[in-house]
């Protein structure tokens, strides 16, 4: 009986099912080569503080050179690395060569830049994590305060008693923590009272609705409140428009990134908005 159910299914289904998984497995098989193959980079997008209006930060966002496909966004393989394990050494890349590279451009500036690294869940459940952050940190000659990781609340949730104690060995390093994405998953902030988190990040969506529109004024300010009151800085994501920016500027939201602030950077590029004068940096004519 299944064949000959599974005999129209197979017209249908089995060529796209086919040409998906293939380039899926093309995919998984050169991503395993890549890191050696020194095919990943690192692109940096600028944090603006609310106030001044500058630069005071910047997301290390991962690019994947592929030698046939071209960039690669890291939607389309930091799932695949999660699911087979691979994550944890590309992760190990990217916080140290963010450490690295932030090191350099804080000793070329003399500005105090402060770099953001987004972590999965798995590098996360690693008992060796906290070595592994204090280890990249040690070899770059970059202070703790000088670095945030940036979790999601899939990740803190999944077991609560062992993030605890994996963000309290965070914690006890003196790096910064960061919940990404805050609004597209559970929301609650009560969950967050058991973790020593520093900063939120609110999902473009918070701010922005799926009909274009902007949130309630109020709701977001006494969310920015709330979250102030519980020793918590508060950063937009997404920020595309000036509209955005002022409403944010008003709920006294305190840093923003997002494409009118700044696209995300190669390094050489984001050299050149460093070396600009503030007033420039900050790209608000544009
Ligand atoms: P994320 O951490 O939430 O990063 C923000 C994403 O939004 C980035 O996409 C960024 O380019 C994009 N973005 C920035 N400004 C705007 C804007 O104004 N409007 C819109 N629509 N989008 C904006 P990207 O670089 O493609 O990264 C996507 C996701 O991939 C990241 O989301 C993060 O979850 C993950 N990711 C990136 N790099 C790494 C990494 O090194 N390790 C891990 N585990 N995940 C990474
Ligand atoms: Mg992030
Ligand atoms: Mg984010
Ligand atoms: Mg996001």
């Amino acid at each position: 009986r299944a064949k000959a159910e599974g005999r129209n299914r197979y017209r249908f289904f089995e060529p796209a099912m086919t040409v998906a998984a293939r380039a899926r497995m093309a995919l998984e098989l050169s991503l395993r080569p890549a890191l050696a193959r020194e095919e990943f980079e690192l692109h940096y997008q600028p944090r603006v503080d609310l106030r001044s209006m500058e630069i005071v930060g910047m997301e290390a966002l991962i690019r994947w050179r592929h030698p046939q496909q071209g960039m690669v966004p890291p939607q389309q393989f930091i799932g695949i690395a999660e699911e087979t394990g691979l994550v944890n050494p590309i992760g190990r890349w990217v916080l140290r060569e963010a450490c690295r590279q932030t090191r350099r451009l804080i000793d070329e500036y003399a500005k105090p830049i402060r770099v953001s690294v987004n972590v999965s869940a798995r590098q996360l459940a690693q008992p060796g994590f906290a070595a592994e952050v204090r280890e990249a940190l040690a070899d770059a000659g970059l202070a703790p305060v000088a670095l945030e990781l940036e979790l999601t609340e899939s990740a803190l949730i999944e077991d609560l008693e062992r993030t605890a104690a994996m963000l309290g060995e965070l914690q006890a390093l003196g790096v910064k923590l960061a919940v990404d994405d805050f609004g597209t998953g559970y929301s609650g902030l009560a969950y967050l009272r058991r973790l020593p988190i520093d900063v939120l990040k609110l999902d473009r969506s918070f701010v922005l609705q799926d009909d274009g529109r902007i949130s309630a004024f109020d709701f977001v300010k006494a969310f920015v409140d709330m979250a102030h009151a519980l020793q918590m800085q508060v950063v937009a994501e997404g920020v595309e428009t000036t509209e955005v920016l002022d409403f944010l500027r008003a709920a006294s939201c305190d840093e923003a990134q997002g494409y009118l602030l700044g696209r995300p950077l190669p390094l050489a590029e984001l050299r050149k908005l460093l070396g600009s004068r503030p007033e420039r940096s900050a790209v608000l004519a544009a």
